[in-house]
């Protein structure tokens, strides 16, 4: 595993979107266009399956150096009304481009951290949203909770208006670590929060853990999961810290590169985490997610309906996802568009009317032919090339480069079906990597991806 591990941990993308962002070509892309295909996409899904929304609150109380999000540090409490009157504002700009009421399926309140927000405020931020649209009948709304700020009033307020899941970053319990990655966050505020959240009626409690970290071992990572098991969250992330600093800027600086585990210790928590998550009852769903038995991710694994976007595995697909606030991406299955990243920009757009997006790209079918792959990988660790996708991409290249990775035992290819074996699982990303002809055709900066293990 050791040299697998060394020629395979290279700088590549998540897959979060295929293409990937560094590769959205802005040439075919206009605001325009963007509208046109967000119509034709709402048009033919809202009244069957709904629409996703996800709302960026970029706002935190202190910096956590380990993150790679969007977000300003502030304790100002008088940020939060205007910006929600941005987003409500932005929303009603969207609604204005439809003939119909919006049906949300999936709500997800992300940052940044929503919970610096005061529970009246989320409340009027929901219903104001909900103001113009109807909440399809088996919605799923969700919001990523702090522990150390989440308070027994938020979680009552979001679950009056229809939340039943929160997610709370837990990374990792060892003090030192919290201490290398500015997070301070006793063990005794997660428990907290999940039994208060169970109490109220919560149905999915999930808990990010982050190996990889600064100052971090495999006995670290140990103690953390047998923490976790003890509270019983319904799902879990457990992935790898993404060491940017050279994107995200002096956020990640607060340590040395010496102080990070290296690659095959990395590769070793995460293998023997892996292993200890399946012991204490946990399925591996995709890619670095993990779920009971009785969580809807498991269920959507063994129906086939597990799908991925940009707010990450998710077990109802819609194809319509539009992203509110700074930074957002939104997704019409046709095309993707961002928003402004910086707030007084993003403000300032959305008061004058306009859609704030500043970057996007529309899908070749060649695009649409890939992702179907990478998705398929990622969710179900299995698809197949078609013989009439020959025409749309280079197909032979791509089984060119999976064979290494079958004389690797990573994959088996039968028929051109392409199976992810359980050695190949933590490679993942590489063998989507075959398959992504924007790579081929042009190689990335070597410091535009985080590393693949
Ligand atoms: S990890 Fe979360 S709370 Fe910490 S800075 Fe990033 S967005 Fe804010």
């Amino acid at each position: 595993m050791c040299s697998l591990v060394q020629k395979y941990n290279i700088p590549g993308p998540r897959y979060t979107s295929y293409p990937t962002v560094p590769y959205w070509d802005m040439n075919s892309f206009s605001g325009k266009k963007w509208e046109e295909t967000l119509q034709k996409s709402f048009s033919a899904s809202n009244a069957t399956e709904g629409i996703s929304l996800y709302i960026h609150l970029p706002f935190c109380e202190s910096m956590c150096t380990f993150c790679g999000c969007h977000k300003r540090i502030t304790k100002r409490n008088d940020v939060q009304i205007p910006y929600i009157q941005t987003v409500l504002k932005e929303w009603e700009l969207y609604c204005k481009l439809f003939d119909e009421k919006p049906v949300v399926k999936e709500l997800h309140l992300g940052g940044g951290t929503p919970t610096f927000f005061s529970p009246e405020n989320l409340k009027y931020l929901i219903n104001g949203i909900l103001k113009t649209a109807v909440k399809a009948n088996n919605h799923e709304f969700s919001f990523e909770g702090h522990p150390n700020n989440t308070t027994k009033e938020h979680l009552q307020a979001l679950y009056d208006v229809g939340f039943r899941r929160v997610s709370y970053g837990v990374q990792d319990y060892n003090e030192k670590v919290q201490k290398a990655i500015h997070r301070i966050q006793p063990f005794e505020n997660v428990k907290n929060v999940t039994d208060i959240a169970r109490e109220i009626g919560y149905t999915s409690i999930g808990h990010d853990i982050i190996f990889g970290l600064p100052h971090q071992t495999l006995e670290d990572v140990e103690a953390t999961i047998l923490k976790t098991k003890s509270l019983k969250p319904d799902r879990l992330a457990f992935y790898s810290y993404a060491h940017v600093p050279w994107i995200k800027g002096n956020g990640q600086r607060g340590y040395n590169e010496a102080d990070l585990p290296s690659a095959d210790e990395k590769r070793e928590q995460y293998e023997n985490g892996k292993k200890l998550l399946a012991e204490v009852g946990y399925k591996e769903i995709g890619m670095d997610h993990f779920a009971s038995k009785t969580d809807s991710l498991y269920k959507a694994l063994d129906n086939k309906k597990l799908h991925r976007n940009f707010m990450g595995y998710t077990a109802s697909k819609t194809q319509l996802m539009i992203g509110l606030g700074a930074s957002s991406i939104s997704d019409s299955w046709y095309s993707f568009a961002q928003n402004v990243k910086s707030i007084e920009e993003y403000q300032h757009l959305v008061e004058n009317n306009i859609i704030p997006i500043y970057r996007g790209h529309i899908l070749s079918d060649e695009d649409k032919i890939i992702r179907q792959h990478i998705l398929d990988l990622m969710c179900h660790f299995k698809t197949e090339i078609k013989v009439n996708e020959a025409s749309f991409f280079n197909a032979n290249l791509v089984l060119k480069k999976l064979k290494e990775m079958e004389a690797d035992q990573l994959i088996e290819i039968n028929n051109n079906i392409i199976q992810v074996t359980k050695k190949g699982m933590p490679f993942i990303r590489n063998i989507c990597m075959a398959f992504d002809m924007h790579l081929h055709r042009k190689a990335p900066e070597t410091r535009l991806f985080s590393m693949t293990i």
